[in-house]
């Protein structure tokens, strides 16, 4: 049976002899290693995971895929909350060998391979007082974060991860590589700024850096009992105040982490985790301010700290190797009945290390054109995520439970869809929700470059039916 998937043995010779990588079949002893992603809810089987070292063994991958009539999934970081980087019974091309990271400081660049976590791009970045705009967890892989989108602590100075991209190097379905930005391959190019690994295998990615190197940042906590007071706080806050200042809400317990006090371990809380990038004088003032404006926290861990320590900060919280369940929306305001939703569901979080954060993106991202790039929600200012999490499978009910629900109840004042890299599996009527105006050019390009929709472990964009095509 697997033979048969694989295709004739001369066809599986023929990728062996191109492939510098490893080839990974069920019958190797890595496999069930090797199968694995951040989130262990995630149990897929594929024929075969091809491990590339390089474009070339990407492009003999992808040769294969097509010869044999094997599905593609692609994994960069294999951070996947819905776990796309695997697919059952096809192909996975597996870019995570693929580490190369080039500063240019001169310019202000950075090409980054496919496969590198966006704690290494910090990194390379931060030896220059560079860094990338991206996500807040250093294990994330860059390649996913970024054709989702990529929000984090500078979005507001300089937008999202796309908003920083000049370049990528892509391997199409058809085997040939292009390389797609404003003046090459423009359509391929605005539809990798969101529309995820729908149209082909980015093996590169060339980002514009930023001087960014000490920030004044960390999480203040309050008892959950003061939620009303500090989102009401906040949501009049932090719209107007300056694009070097970013502070995203959180509902959480304390987490049982050394650097926290023991006697507050597992309370509920409300948080916000503050960054500001601008010069650190300032930043300490307007921390000051803001301690002035509020009510004494419970916890305070607000300073000045090198940019890569923040983003580092909470991966050892959440390992790889838990349960994950999430569900996002985008949000343009933070009314009192959702803020109450959000007191409710903080008093009964599940499992330790549940909780939500609700990410701004508003500030340099929302001066962008929602359809200047596929990622089409410029006029939200919160990216929210509800994210279930439990080490132990026998959770997995629970969790799931308590996001759908609390999901459910906030959805009503949601701008209606979620930011692509919040999803689960959810259908294509979620994927549409978040794309919107721009999902019909989407399908028109995903026609042009993948028509087989070869790439289709991903939230997928349907290939355009050749009449629908032709009318554009
Ligand atoms: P993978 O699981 O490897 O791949 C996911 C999908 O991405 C694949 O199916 C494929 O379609 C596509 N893909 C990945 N690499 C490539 C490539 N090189 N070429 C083509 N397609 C590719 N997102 C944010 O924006 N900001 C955050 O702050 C943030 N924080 C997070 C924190 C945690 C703990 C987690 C688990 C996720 C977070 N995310 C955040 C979401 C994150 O962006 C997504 O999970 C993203 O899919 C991870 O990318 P990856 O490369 O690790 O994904």
């Amino acid at each position: 049976m697997a033979e048969q998937t694989l295709g004739k043995p001369e066809e599986l010779s023929r990728l062996r002899v191109a492939f510098r990588g490893e080839l990974i079949d069920p019958g190797h002893p890595a496999y069930d290693t090797e199968r694995r992603v951040y989130n262990a809810m995630i149990d897929r089987r594929p024929a075969l995971i091809a491990q590339c070292r390089d474009a070339a063994d990407v492009i003999a991958a992808v040769q294969y895929a097509r010869s044999v009539d094997l599905p593609v999934s692609i994994r960069g970081g294999g951070h996947n909350g819905a776990g796309l980087a695997l697919c059952d019974g096809g192909l996975t091309i597996d870019l995570s060998r693929m580490k190369g990271i080039r500063v240019d400081p001169w310019n202000r660049q950075v090409r980054v391979d496919g496969g590198c976590t966006q704690g290494e791009v910090d990194h390379a970045t931060h030896a220059f007082g560079l860094a990338v705009p991206a996500g807040t967890v250093a294990n994330t892989g860059i390649g996913g974060l970024t054709l989702g989108g990529g929000h984090g602590y500078l979005v507001r100075r300089w937008g999202l991860t796309i908003d920083n991209l000049i370049e990528a190097d892509v391997v199409l379905a058809n085997g040939e590589m292009v390389r797609a930005s404003e003046q090459e391959n423009a359509d391929l190019f605005w539809a990798i700024r969101g529309g995820g690994g729908n149209f082909g295998v980015v093996t590169s990615f060339l980002f514009r850096a930023h001087p960014v190197s000490t920030v004044v940042a960390g999480p203040m906590l309050w008892p959950l009992e003061q939620t009303t007071d500090i989102l009401h706080w906040y949501r009049e806050y932090h719209p107007s105040a300056p694009d070097t200042m970013y502070g995203f809400p959180a509902m959480l317990r304390v987490p049982p982490a050394p650097f926290f006090p023991t006697e507050h371990h597992g309370r509920p809380v409300c948080g916000i985790v503050w960054c500001y990038s601008g010069a650190v004088e300032d930043g300490m003032r307007l921390m000051d301010e803001i301690r002035r404006m509020l009510p004494k926290p419970l916890i305070d861990m607000v300073g000045p700290m090198p940019f890569p320590a923040l983003q580092s900060m909470f991966d050892p919280l959440i390992p790889p190797g838990l349960q994950w369940y999430w569900k996002g929306d985008f949000f343009d305001h933070l009314p009192d009945e959702a803020i109450a939703i959000h007191q409710r569901f903080g008093a009964i979080i599940p499992g330790g290390i549940s909780t939500m954060h609700l990410y701004p993106v508003d500030g340099a991202a929302s001066r962008v054109p929602s359809n200047a790039t596929a990622f089409s929600y410029r006029e939200a200012r919160w990216s929210m995520v509800i994210a279930g999490i439990h080490p132990e499978p026998s959770g997995a009910g629970e969790i799931r439970s308590w996001a759908q629900s609390y999901w459910e109840e906030l959805h009503p004042y949601s701008l209606g869809g979620a930011y692509v890299n919040f999803m689960m599996e959810e259908g294509t009527e979620r994927v549409q929700a978040t794309y919107r105006g721009n999902y019909e050019r989407l399908q028109s390009i995903k026609a042009k470059y993948d028509p087989g929709n070869l790439f289709r472990f991903n939230q997928n964009i349907a290939p355009a039916t050749q009449a629908a095509t032709a009318e554009h």
